[in-house]
């Protein structure tokens, strides 16, 4: 499943998705995200799944800013650290 966290507004289109199928609940974007914006708990079958703290959500724009170059090739930390390859932004 994908979940989405973020929001849309007249500048554009803000979401982190977490794709749950992916997710192996490792943390790894727990300790990479220096925004310490993601959190692991258990989903509805007990299984160890990641998302974005629910007070973040509506400022993901503006927490993620820092990690992300205006121009030329970017490594974001968070994504860097899922080895599954769980974390997409849209933006
Ligand atoms: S790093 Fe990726 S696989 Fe590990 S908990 Fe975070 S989203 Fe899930
Ligand atoms: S882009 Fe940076 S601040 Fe945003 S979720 Fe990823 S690691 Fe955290």
């Amino acid at each position: 499943m994908l979940a989405n966290y973020g929001y849309s507004d007249g500048s554009g289109t803000y979401y982190i998705t977490l794709d749950t199928d992916k997710c192996d609940g490792c943390r790894d974007c727990v300790t990479a995200c220096p925004q310490q914006m993601f959190l692991v708990e258990p989903d509805d079958y007990d299984d160890d799944k990641a998302v974005i703290k629910e007070a973040m959500r509506k400022d993901v724009k503006y927490l993620c800013a820092p990690c992300k170059p205006t121009a030329g090739p970017r490594e974001l930390p968070c994504e860097t650290a899922c080895t599954p390859r769980a974390i997409v932004h849209s933006w």
